[in-house]
């Protein structure tokens, strides 16, 4: 996967084209993520303990992986704040971190990318 959770993703394609929010949760068996205010979906909820009224809830839905991409936080590039691309980049006695395709700056330092 190349985005991580509390990642900052813009969202490329569908309803939410441009938005950008905190990523949730990843399912990576499912190549989804569920990003902070998007893709809201009305769900229909019985009434509970919690919720004693029952109707429509607003709740995130998840979105394809694919369809999300890494936000540039460098101020100077060109893509600042918004989607980019990444590659990855491997330094002796660091942590393999992901930076950006355009200007190199680093996006952050995650093990698992
Ligand atoms: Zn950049």
């Amino acid at each position: 996967m190349h985005v991580v959770k509390d990642d900052i993703v813009e969202v490329m394609a569908g309803d939410d084209a441009g938005k950008t929010g905190k990523i949730l949760v990843v399912f990576t068996g499912r190549h989804r993520v569920l990003v902070e205010g998007i893709n809201y979906i009305n769900k229909h909820v019985r009434p509970s303990q919690k919720n004693p009224q029952g109707g429509r809830v607003q709740k995130e839905a998840p979105v394809a992986a694919s369809s999300v991409l890494v936000v540039c936080t460098n101020k100077n590039c060109a893509k600042h704040n918004r989607g980019v691309r990444t590659r990855s980049k491997r330094e002796k006695g660091k942590p393999m971190a992901r930076v950006c395709y355009k200007c190199g700056h680093v996006i952050a330092a995650a093990a698992e990318v």
